[in-house]
């Protein structure tokens, strides 16, 4: 089996093309090296691009659910044997370490045979209790038609698959935005895997653009009734503002940013929360969306948590590429590393770990006793730095969990489950996680957050309601008597 060798250009209406527009280059975060560069699709091939899938999802749509669920586990079996290919592909183009490599191959390789092989059977339509003598209420599902999908670089193959393959499981064609730091991970082989699994030519397209130049035509495209975006806030909210001022009206699922907590109150089990935090802190060197932005702990186990978090951070394996065990990598380029140098340069609380980057490798960072407004915990890190929050008791470890405009996941660790779900039930979160880290995905279990974390839910059923619309059709039985006069009407 060859590897594929034509992921440096757009794929639409079933062919790779060369693209036209602005150059992008594709750096690997480990050396700072080229991998490719080309030219980036332009507005006339997003034009392009939506005609011809929504050309061939007419037929797509009609297949049988069996038919469309053996595509998916044809591409499962495809991303599987070239296992080794997209995981080196992870490693080289986001600087992921084989770790995240491997953890997001399972993640994805669920998304397609768990639950987007499924999802056909799943479209349920329902027949309705109804007053109006003669009259059968019913609902059908359809496909919503063509979906416009933009993803961001931090975990790009699973960010892309989890819309990409329950919106095509359920009958829709859909066009690809990846980010121009993620150009094949996020986007082009997903193009290669749609082409040999023989999906219809058009179904699916790839454009590799940056924002500035496609974004709008993407978002705003009058072929396309679904925007299922993944990315930072204050793009997000661009995307939603820009997707309404569409002659077409769509609808949004927005993914966002997070800043979540990890909530240790005082009876956890202090050994397993540290060795939990640690990981769902540092996986993919912070750059996750529900990592553990910030640790809260209630004061009476704080010192003996923040002793133990540091010992056990010292022992992570840090940029070695090589080492399957290496937890911490490089982030995803320099941009990212001065925003994350930043806001360690305004924090006023106390580093009880550093060290100076090397090349993008920033080594993992903790500070203790960081106040509530400081810049680590006001701010979406993205980046291996660990501000633990001292907190006075409970109460102050909600407030804390909470004070933030951000809602995506939450964790907290108590050896009373029962004190630990009162807690969870009032975090103003998408997601909470008892006796776990804030890092967790299930195919069936709903994805999303709450406030400005964004709005819509992945996986399993919530696929079903995002990926296809619902039509009310009755059926009346018997003639009507049609009230013509205020006195006819019953009631
Ligand atoms: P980003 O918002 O900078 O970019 C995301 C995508 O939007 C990229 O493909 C980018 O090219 C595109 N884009 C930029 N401007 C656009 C425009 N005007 N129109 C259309 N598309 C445009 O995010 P990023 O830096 O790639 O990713 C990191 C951010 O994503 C973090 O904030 C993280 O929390 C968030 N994220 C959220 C989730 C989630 O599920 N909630 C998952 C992963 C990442």
């Amino acid at each position: 089996m060859a590897a594929y060798d034509n992921l440096d250009r757009p794929f639409l209406a079933g062919e790779w093309r060369k693209g036209t527009g602005d150059t992008l280059t594709n750096l690997c975060p480990w050396d700072e090296s080229t991998i490719f560069e080309m030219p980036g699709a332009t507005p006339a091939d997003v034009d392009e691009a939506f005609e011809a899938a929504a050309e061939a999802q007419k037929e797509w749509a009609k297949l049988p659910p069996s038919a469309r669920a053996a595509k998916m586990h044809a591409i499962a079996d495809i991303i599987e044997a070239r296992k080794d290919e997209i995981a080196g592909w992870i490693v080289r183009e986001v600087g992921g370490t084989k770790l995240k490599a491997a953890l997001e191959l399972m993640l994805v390789t669920q998304v397609v045979r768990t639950e987007a092989a499924s999802l056909p059977f799943m479209a349920e339509g329902a027949i309705l209790p109804e007053d109006l003598p003669g009259k059968e209420s019913r609902t059908y599902r359809r496909p919503v038609g063509v979906v416009a999908l933009v993803s961001p670089w931090n975990f790009p193959l699973q960010l892309t698959a989890r819309t990409l393959f329950p919106a095509l499981a359920l009958g829709n064609g859909v066009v690809v935005k990846p980010s121009s730091d993620s150009i094949v991970t996020g986007g082009t082989i997903f193009a290669a895997i749609a082409e040999e699994a023989e999906l219809p030519p058009g179904l699916v397209a790839v454009l590799p653009g940056s924002g500035k130049a496609i974004g709008d035509a993407v978002v705003q495209h009058p072929i396309g009734s679904v925007v299922s975006f993944t990315g930072s806030t204050p793009v997000g909210r661009k995307v939603g503002q820009a997707a309404l001022k569409s002659d077409k009206l769509k609808s949004l699922e927005l993914e966002l940013g997070g800043n979540s907590p990890i909530v240790v109150l005082d009876d956890a089990d202090v050994d397993y929360a540290v060795e939990a935090s640690v990981w769902g802190k540092f996986i993919h060197q912070g750059q996750i969306c529900m990592i553990a932005n910030r640790i809260v702990v209630e004061d009476k186990i704080y010192d003996e948590f923040a002793e133990k978090f540091v010992a056990r951070t010292k022992k992570l394996v840090v940029g070695q590429r090589e080492d399957p065990a290496c937890m911490v990598g490089p982030v995803i380029n320099r941009d990212q590393l001065d925003k994350v140098m930043e806001l360690i340069g305004k924090s006023g609380a106390t580093k009880a770990l550093g060290g100076e980057a090397d090349g993008l490798v920033i080594p993992p960072h903790v500070f203790t006793d960081v106040a509530e407004d400081d810049a680590l915990v006001a701010n979406e890190i993205f980046g291996p730095v660990a501000p633990i929050q001292r907190a006075r008791d409970e109460e102050h470890a909600l407030k804390l969990a909470n004070a933030t405009e951000m809602g995506l996941s939450s964790s907290v660790f108590s050896r009373d489950e029962g004190r630990a779900l009162r807690f969870a039930r009032q975090v103003q979160a998408g997601m909470t996680h008892i006796n776990d880290q804030t890092v967790n995905d299930s195919p069936f279990s709903p994805f999303g957050g709450a406030k400005n974390s964004g709005i819509g839910r992945f996986n399993g059923r919530w696929a079903v309601e995002a990926f296809t619309a619902t039509h009310w059709i009755s059926v009346q039985h018997e003639k009507r008597q049609f009230p013509f006069s205020a006195d006819d009407v019953p009631g």
